[in-house]
């Protein structure tokens, strides 16, 4: 059997074990075509099938709500980040940005380059380890849109609840918890998420909006730039993405397997569960470092007593077969991504080994 490495990546990050072994059996003669997915036409008929499927599984696992439609683009969330307000952002209007950490803050430097936005709400005075309350946000008229990231990937903090927005089209980046949990996709205008987290692989990114939308994109927007070409075009303008988005169908019925949304989010919450209650009952020694209330089910992050000892904790867990433990390199301390491909068995694993460690150092 292959060896699997406990793999705590944040993006590219695990995959289910069984996709990798549907993907290998079909990767040199894709339904008897004598030809791997990749190698073949995105406009002939055997493409254009897993094309749509993605689209529409991924529909269907959030209830097939009325009027929405799904993208596949390239250029990571990094490019909806300016997408967003190029198409959405008009002049005399405003963008509100809910300004929670390291993500949101690359959004809002985009959507600064191309038009007016405002702070709707702010986590910043709390070093972004909360999530603001935004039960009560009060929105100028010419709101364009209200942006959040329901994810901080970083600091690792999560939303819970959605505002309500009124008729202000709510977006949210989605790129470290889409899928994760059910979420009501009609309180979205669109949401987004870069596909390496919890979709597949890097390369493909994933818009999810109102297709009133994507109907409007301003006339001096280049064509790949502009939503309405990619909606008019059922994301086939030009060439997709095409093995990326196979394994995206491939995930997403992975994830029907697993019981869908619901399925999906008790295993993730019983992962989280137990790596938090492990850092909780640790007297000390483990801190999280996010507030409880707002911790993410996705990224787990937590300190120790000194730098010193968090080196130590990295180099005795990469020897002991655990990846990708070290904290994102703008914030240091200690960070365990545990997206829905990341089994039980790792995060059990993990516990161990903090508990061993733990005694060594304790
Ligand atoms: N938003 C969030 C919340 C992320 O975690 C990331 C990637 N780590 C990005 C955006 C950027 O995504 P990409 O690298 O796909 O552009």
């Amino acid at each position: 059997m292959t060896k699997r490495a406990y793999n705590f990546n944040a993006g590219p990050a695990a995959l289910p074990l069984a996709v990798l072994e549907r993907a290998q059996a079909q990767f040199v003669d894709f339904k008897e075509t004598g030809m791997s997915i990749m190698e073949m036409s995105h406009r002939g008929k055997v493409y254009e099938e897993v094309h749509h499927e993605a689209s529409s599984r991924l529909l269907g696992l959030l209830g097939n709500p009325k009027g929405y439609k799904v993208l596949f683009l390239q250029g990571g969330a990094t490019t909806q980040f300016a997408m967003i307000p190029m198409n959405l952002l008009s002049e005399g209007k405003t963008a509100g940005y809910v300004k929670t950490g390291s993500w949101a803050n690359k959004a809002i430097k985009e959507a600064k380059l191309l038009g007016s936005t405002f702070i709707a709400a702010s986590s910043e005075e709390d070093k972004y380890m909360s999530i603001p309350d935004v039960s009560k946000l009060s929105l100028p008229e010419n709101t364009a849109y209200l942006h959040l990231t329901s994810n901080e990937t970083i600091e690792g903090t999560q939303f819970r609840q959605f505002p309500d927005t009124g008729g202000v089209p709510l977006i949210a980046d989605m790129s470290s918890d889409i899928l994760c949990r059910p979420f009501d996709l009609n309180q979205f205008g669109l949401v987004y998420a870069g596909a390496q987290k919890n979709l597949g692989p890097s390369g493909v990114t994933v818009v999810i909006a109102r297709e009133e939308l994507l109907q409007n994109s301003p006339a001096h927007l280049p064509t790949y730039f502009r939503y309405d070409t990619h909606a008019e075009n059922d994301s086939l303008y030009n060439t997709p993405p095409s093995f990326g988005i196979y394994m995206v169908n491939e995930v997403l019925k992975w994830i029907e397997e697993q019981g869908a949304l619901a399925g999906i989010e008790a295993k993730n919450q019983t992962k989280a569960d137990l790596l938090y209650g492990t850092i909780d009952q640790s007297g000390g020694f483990y801190r999280g470092c996010a507030n409880p209330k707002d911790r993410s089910i996705m990224n787990v992050t937590f300190r120790l007593g000194s730098e010193e000892l968090e080196k130590q904790f990295i180099k005795q867990s990469e020897a002991e077969g655990f990846v990708g433990l070290k904290g994102h390199r703008s914030v240091g301390g200690l960070r365990a991504s545990i997206y829905n491909a990341v089994p039980y068995e790792s995060v059990k694993a993990l516990t161990d080994f903090m508990a061993d460690f733990q005694k060594q150092h304790g």
